[in-house]
C-alpha cells in the first residue's frame, strides 16, 4: 500500500508548547521536517480547545522520528524511582539483614521494625 509522500503524521502528544517546540527541534535538527500542530498562538486550535500541542512529522519521517521521541522520553521522562521502585525490604538495625516489608520484626534476631 502506497502513501502520498505529503501525508503526515501525529508521533507526538507534547505537554505543553514549550515541549512541542523543543521536539520539533530536535526532529529538525534530525533532518526530520516538523510541525507542530495545535499551537494557539497562531490560531490553529479552535477558540477554548484545550488539546495539547501535537508534533507531526511526514509520513515517510514516521519511525525514525518515533525512535528520536522514545529517546528523548528515556531520557527526560524517567518514571519517579519512588513509584517505579517499591520497597520490598527493610534492613534490620540490629543485625543488617534484609526482612520483607511484611514482616513486623527481623527474620533473623526478632527486632522489631522501627520506622525511620
Ligand atoms: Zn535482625
Amino acid at each position: 500500500m502506497n502513501e502520498t509522500p505529503g501525508d503526515i503524521v501525529e508521533v507526538y502528544s507534547a505537554a505543553d508548547l514549550t515541549e512541542a517546540y523543543f521536539l520539533r527541534d530536535l526532529l529538525t535538527n534530525a533532518g526530520i521536517e516538523a510541525r507542530v500542530v495545535g499551537d494557539t498562538l497562531t490560531g490553529m486550535l479552535p477558540p477554548g480547545n484545550e488539546t495539547a500541542p501535537r508534533v507531526w512529522v511526514f509520513s515517510s519521517d514516521e519511525p525514525r522520528a518515533r525512535e528520536l521521541l522514545a529517546e528523548y522520553e528515556r531520557v527526560h521522562l524517567r518514571p519517579h524511582p519512588d513509584e517505579d521502585q517499591p520497597a520490598e525490604s527493610w534492613l534490620c538495625p540490629t543485625c543488617g539483614e534484609d526482612v520483607e516489608t511484611d514482616l513486623d520484626l527481623c527474620w533473623n534476631c526478632q527486632t522489631p521494625r522501627k520506622p525511620y
